[in-house]
């Protein structure tokens, strides 16, 4: 599939952005029912409506074939879906003889300590895992009935295989306010970077966003006066901006799509487990690629599909957090991932 691949060849959209990056939802399914993620009760996509492990694989192969260097799995959980670490050694086979550069993933870690030493010797050598508090009782409460010690045991064997790790933080008012600093010194006894993330209006869930929605660049200021940070060039492909403290030797990251869009130099796309094609998180429209897949259409025909979706990629999402204002996104964030 490879041998005639033009490595140059690369996605633009119509405002000029690389697409380079492609982000898969494996599964919409969790273990987990974080608050400002999900409802309680939540209904699934029927299974028969999810990609196979070979579709999700062509899907990624001609994606890599039309520029993307990076592929992050993602969900729901990532770490629910059975044939996972096989998906992960397959397209690893790729990285040498093609686009293809890293495979990454977004975890919730409960499952880590279980699959840690499977996904380093499949390939994986960075992931996120999402922790929003380092206190038992309020992990419990931020996940319905998550317990933090199967993520810190997921943390410390993904730590020892050799996997780095960096924490997704979501910020949430109210909840976790005071535990800014706390979760920079933790990160930095265990050298994983940290990232602090806004909430998104995705869908509604059982809480009202603008009650959690805790401003980013109110949150730096105020960080800034205790670490006095001063910013970095450190680009992970993704949308975080890093900074770096004399006081501390880890990076701490802020990805502000509210208080600071940065639209304007996106590169992903993201597929959802059924095979739709969301050319940006924060707007509805999709180009659904499961019937092109089940309906013996060529590589060719997928790839020009491909390049017309991204060709109607937005120039920026339309995020609004306020009292009384429903989230346009009809969909919760486990369909697309993070
Ligand atoms: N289950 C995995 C996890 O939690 O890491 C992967 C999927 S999860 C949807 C991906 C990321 O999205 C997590 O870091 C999570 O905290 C974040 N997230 C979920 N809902 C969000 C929201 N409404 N706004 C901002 N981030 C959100
Ligand atoms: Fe599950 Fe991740 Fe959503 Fe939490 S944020 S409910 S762990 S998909």
């Amino acid at each position: 599939l490879y041998k005639n691949i033009n490595k140059k060849m690369q996605i633009v959209d119509q405002f000029e952005r690389k697409i380079n990056y492609l982000r898969v939802s494996v599964t919409d399914r969790c273990d987990l029912r974080c608050l400002y993620c999900m409802k309680e009760k939540m209904t699934f996509l029927p299974r028969e409506d999810i990609l196979s492990l070979e579709e999700l694989e062509r899907m990624c192969d001609n994606f890599i074939n039309l520029g993307v260097n990076k592929i992050r799995l993602t969900g729901g959980e990532p770490l629910v879906r059975k044939d996972l670490i096989k998906l992960i050694r397959n397209l690893n086979l790729k990285k040498n003889i093609s686009n293809l550069k890293e495979i990454t993933l977004t975890t919730n870690g409960s499952l880590l300590k279980r699959f840690a030493k499977e996904l380093k010797d499949a390939g994986v050598n960075r992931i996120n895992v999402s922790l929003d508090t380092i206190s038992d009782s309020k992990y419990k409460e931020i996940t319905r009935f998550g317990n933090i010690e199967n993520v810190f045991l997921g943390i410390n064997e993904a730590i020892k295989v050799g996997i780095k790790v960096k924490i997704n933080f979501v910020a949430i008012k109210n909840f976790n306010e005071d535990e800014l600093v706390s979760i920079i010194s933790w990160g930095n006894n265990i050298g994983v970077d940290i990232t602090f993330i806004e909430i998104m209006p995705m869908e509604e869930t059982d809480n009202d966003r603008h009650m959690q929605f805790l401003p980013l660049n109110e949150v730096y200021n105020n960080l800034d006066k205790k670490f006095s940070f001063y910013k970095i060039d450190k680009n992970t492909g993704g949308p975080a901006k890093y900074f770096k403290s004399n006081k501390i030797s880890i990076n701490v990251g802020f990805i502000t799509p509210i208080t600071n869009n940065f639209c304007a130099n996106c590169n992903r796309v993201r597929l959802s487990s059924t095979g739709k094609l969301y050319m940006c998180l924060g707007q509805n429209d999709y180009v659904d690629f499961r019937n092109i897949l089940r309906n013996d259409h060529s590589d060719d025909y997928i790839k020009e599909k491909i390049r017309s979706a991204i060709n109607i990629k937005a120039k920026k999402h339309d995020f609004i957090i306020e009292k009384n204002v429903k989230p346009y996104i009809t969909r919760h964030m486990n369909v697309t991932g993070g």
